[in-house]
């Protein structure tokens, strides 16, 4: 990079990173600078769809944990996030949900963020979907966002979804149609049986523009100002320090833990923290870092009568038979992104909407840190979690020091009554996995096992089994209270020539996975910077 002066300045090139390159470089003169501290994503694993196994954890993330759980046994949880081109995008599992409508009406007329309710918002789904199935009112079919459905679901996945209609789920053939609950197959952000990131949907096509750079490898260290304006970065690349500017505006998309561990460290934060670790306050802005919302997802494992599941494939001879199919005929088991199946339901009939999410894996140990069966065994796994949690936390420095990994606490279970739903998502799955089309595979449920019976069984089990579903959002969260961290424009308040455009300003989760959503965000930060409303 020889030049020193950019329009714009996109720092992290993940989900919505990504979008905001594609969108700000396309038809305009712009120049725009897009820095992401991860490398490229050329690893096979990435593009292929049962990768996503392999990566939650690894060079490819940033090998965060959080901090001890007070509520959940004082457990430091692993806590992955995307560090390579794409982003979380890049190494998610591909599941492809918007969230409930009501989501966005809630933030729209509840938590000030106007301008934002479904149904202004909804275009900026439809822009970026490229579905290649479903079309209609609530989908597009030209996006750069591939979608499709699963090529061949696994013979367990057919199973779970017989189940949960057995239990009394309606089968949904739509999560993200007109009505969001039931039992189904999850749609992927996949094309032609390839993962489409963002990197891939939307950063490629845009590349060999003029008026776009993409460096990556580079981790920015300290967002410049002068005189209440930002007016650039400073960044590590290869060991030594550079600075560029941007004479339009800098534009965080670090994402719900890296943009504030970004503000805070070039003095934009809570004041008393920032003193207490010896940096600059350049401006006191108390939100920076609050609210961190997150899913606390809980899974139950079952060991299989046989190798029905993808499991199967751990064996070098199936292994090879599976990449062989992949690479001959883009087929088989290469092709799953192994949470093939899903359902949105109620704790409890007093909800209005869904308010657990349940993921159905054809295996067992895919993630980092959860359950799996005996070695040489196969099994399914079934991740549920509240959708709405009440409970808020935090993300803060651990030190001046660009290089220490932030102090992460989701606070999982800091409301009793996330507490009392989280254990209904795992006395749910128990019953899914109960049913008669599933229970004939079934050698034995190992957690939890036939200990766990009470209720207080049931939320001690979740305290110890519970982890990240990878959604931490709302950590600099727009509005227009005391604690809101950007306006409903994205703009931080206070301080010119920023925006934050990532996952970090939802205002409270969504009630679903959050890829697509901070996707919408993406693609209207880059209408609000170009003046497009
Ligand atoms: C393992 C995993 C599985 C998931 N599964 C799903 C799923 O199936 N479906 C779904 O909808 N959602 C899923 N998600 C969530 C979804 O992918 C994220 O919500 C989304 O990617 C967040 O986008 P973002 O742009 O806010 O941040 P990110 O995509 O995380 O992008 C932030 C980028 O900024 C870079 N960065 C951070 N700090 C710096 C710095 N100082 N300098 C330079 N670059 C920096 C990071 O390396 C990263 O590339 C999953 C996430 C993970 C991690």
């Amino acid at each position: 990079m020889t030049q020193t002066h950019y329009d714009y300045i996109i720092i992290g090139g993940g989900s919505s990173g990504c979008v905001m390159a594609n969108r700000l470089t396309n038809g305009s003169n712009a120049q725009v600078l897009l820095l992401e501290a991860g490398g490229k994503d050329s690893h096979p694993y990435i593009h292929m769809p049962v990768g996503f196994s392999k990566l939650t954890a690894g060079p490819r993330t940033w090998g965060f944990n959080t901090v001890p759980q007070r509520h959940a046994n004082n457990r430091e949880i692993p806590y992955a996030q995307g560090k390579v081109l794409g982003g979380g995008s890049s190494i998610n599992a591909e599941i492809f949900t918007r969230g409930h409508p009501a989501d966005y009406d809630r933030w729209a007329r509840e938590e000030g963020a106007e301008g934002w309710s479904f149904s202004e918002i909804q275009k900026y789904f439809i822009r970026s979907e490229g579905n290649t199935t479903l079309s209609g009112d609530w989908h597009g079919t030209e996006g750069p966002l591939g979608v499709s459905n699963l090529q061949n679901p696994q013979e367990m996945t057919r199973a779970f979804v017989r189940s949960c209609q057995e239990l009394g789920l309606p089968y949904n053939p739509d999560f993200n149609g007109e009505v969001q609950e039931g039992c189904g197959f999850y749609q992927l952000t996949v094309k032609n049986a390839r993962r489409c990131s963002a990197a891939v949907g939307y950063l490629r096509p845009a590349m060999s523009r003029q008026n776009l750079t993409v460096e990556t490898g580079v981790m920015v260290t300290r967002i410049l100002t002068k005189s209440g304006r930002a007016v650039g970065v400073e960044f590590s690349q290869a060991g030594q320090i550079k600075t560029v500017f941007a004479d339009s505006e800098v534009l965080l998309t670090s994402g719900a833990i890296g943009s504030p561990k970004l503000l805070m460290l070039s003095g934009i934060g809570p004041a008393d923290h920032l003193h207490g670790l010896g940096i600059d306050v350049v401006h006191d802005l108390p939100g920076v870092g609050e609210n961190l919302h997150d899913h606390f997802g809980i899974d139950i494992v079952a060991e299989l009568t046989g190798h029905y599941s993808l499991d199967k494939y751990n064996k070098p001879h199936w292994m090879a038979w599976a990449g062989l199919q992949y690479l001959m005929f883009k087929s088989g088991p290469v092709t799953s992104n192994v949470v093939e199946g899903g359902a949105f339901w109620h704790s409890d009939k007093s909800q209005s909407v869904p308010d657990l999410q349940f993921h159905f894996l054809a295996g067992a140990g895919a993630e980092e840190g959860v359950p799996s069966v005996p070695h040489g065994s196969s099994g399914i796994t079934l991740n549920s979690y509240t959708l709405r949690p009440k409970a808020r936390g935090t993300v803060r420095l651990r030190s001046a020091n660009p290089n220490d990994t932030p102090l992460v606490d989701p606070n999982y279970l800091g409301h009793p009554d996330d507490l009392k739903t989280s254990a209904e998502g795992v006395k749910l799955s128990v019953e899914m996995f109960s049913q008669k089309s599933l229970q004939k595979y079934i050698r034995k449920i190992h957690f939890p096992d036939s200990t766990v019976k009470s209720q207080k069984d049931f939320e001690d089990y979740a305290r110890q089994y519970g982890r990240t579903s990878y959604h931490p959002t709302c950590s600099c969260k727009m509005g227009v209270d005391d604690m809101a961290v950007v306006d409903p424009q994205l703009r931080v308040r206070g301080l010119d020539g920023i925006r934050i455009c990532d996952s970090s300003v939802m205002p409270s989760l969504v009630g679903s996975n959050t890829n697509a959503p901070t996707i919408m965000i993406g693609e209207k930060a880059s209408d609000l910077v170009r003046g497009n409303t």
